[in-house]
């Protein structure tokens, strides 16, 4: 639904008008020749490296020149976004500056999630937030944080609208992947803003099936095996949540030596997952190194998996939500089934 004074295809108001002018104002304040350091997520996803990249892409068209962005840990981005528009600004963490005149942050809720680039935040440099987690922590000079928007990217296009930067094709197609990603291809939309933001970033000219091929439905031979076996080990366990269900796997990486494959093909089997009927909640437990694990949490409505990953030191949203964890993929789950019992919905 529209509200009063806001935009279709614009953010919601919970963003004030006082940060929006803030963040121009910041962003203006800074010369077309500063250090700008851009920042996202560790093991950072489609919306995290779209609305970065083409938030970066946008800057660049305003004449700035010093631009880098970044985000924290291996330097292995995803195979399907290597070619995005503007990935040749991407740099390893090392080689982040080390003192920018200005940080731009993206889809980021918590200093946790920048790892040692959080040193960053203390530095007295002005840092933007782009975000849209309920769970956010407020990081950051200039926070843009809207729970209502389904991606990083919806806040990125305003900024960028209020920046007077004109869309083109290629930041068009940063800001669709991160669109389609956090939206699992448009099938979580909860307004038809969505749709009209899509609509304006398709006007560009890019090629949505193609950009839906490349980035959602190709993948190694060796992450499809990868797959078979990582779901074929799944546990139901229908009692959990208070009986709403919960069904859940893991993976090593011993499964991902075996089959010769880079962490971030884990992260779309929770989607498989996720859609088992007899299940209200889906978890993957994902190896990141010896007994340290990444986990995915995904509800249908019965459990607030936020609530759950903030519990246990993570976070994201009420239906999709994370955290880090440790020991056995057992001790984990036993960490998470109490909890899901106190956060019903
Ligand atoms: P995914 O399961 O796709 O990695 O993440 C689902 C949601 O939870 C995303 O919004 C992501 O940002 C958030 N999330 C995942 N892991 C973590 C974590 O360790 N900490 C926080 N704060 N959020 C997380
Ligand atoms: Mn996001």
């Amino acid at each position: 639904m529209t509200r009063p004074g806001v935009e279709p295809g614009r953010s919601s108001s919970a963003i004030t008008t006082a940060a929006w002018d803030a963040a121009v104002a910041a962003i203006r304040a800074v010369p077309l020749d500063a250090e700008v350091q851009l920042i996202c997520h560790v093991n950072p996803d489609g919306d995290a490296l779209g609305s970065m990249l083409g938030f970066a892409l946008g800057l660049r068209r305003l004449g700035f020149t010093g631009l880098r962005a970044t985000f924290p840990g291996d330097f292995d981005v995803p195979e399907p976004y290597r070619a995005l528009p503007g990935a040749e600004l991407l740099v390893p963490e090392p080689q982040a500056y080390g003192k920018p005149q200005l940080i731009l942050i993206f889809d980021v809720a918590g200093e946790s999630r920048l790892g040692a680039l959080a040193g960053l935040l203390d530095a007295g440099i002005p840092a933007i937030v782009l975000d849209h987690h309920a769970s956010n922590t407020g990081l950051g000079d200039v926070t843009l944080v809207d729970p209502a928007a389904v991606a990083t990217s919806v806040v990125a296009d305003e900024l960028l609208t209020r920046l007077g930067v004109e869309l083109d094709a290629e930041i068009a197609e940063c800001l669709y992947v991160a669109l389609a990603t956090d939206t699992g291809s448009f099938k979580f939309v909860r307004s038809p803003s969505v749709h009209e933001l899509a609509a304006r970033l398709i006007a560009t000219g890019i090629s949505p099936g193609d950009i839906a091929r490349r980035i959602f439905d190709t993948r190694p031979f060796g992450a499809m095996k990868l797959a078979g076996e990582v779901l074929g080990r799944a546990i139901l366990d229908p009692a959990a949540a208070g009986g709403r269900g919960m069904v859940w796997t893991y993976a090593t990486t011993a499964d991902l030596e075996r089959h010769h494959q880079r962490p971030y093909v884990l992260d779309s089997l929770i989607d498989p997952v996720r859609g088992v009927a007899e299940a209200d909640v889906a978890v993957v437990v994902k190896e990141l190194t010896a007994g340290e694990w990444s986990v995915s949490l995904r509800s249908k409505g019965g459990v607030d998996v936020s609530a759950v990953a903030v519990a246990l030191g993570g976070g994201g949203h009420r239906l999709a939500a994370g955290f880090t964890a440790y020991g056995t993929p057992d001790d984990v789950i036993a960490q998470i089934v109490p909890l899901l019992e106190a956060n019903l919905s």
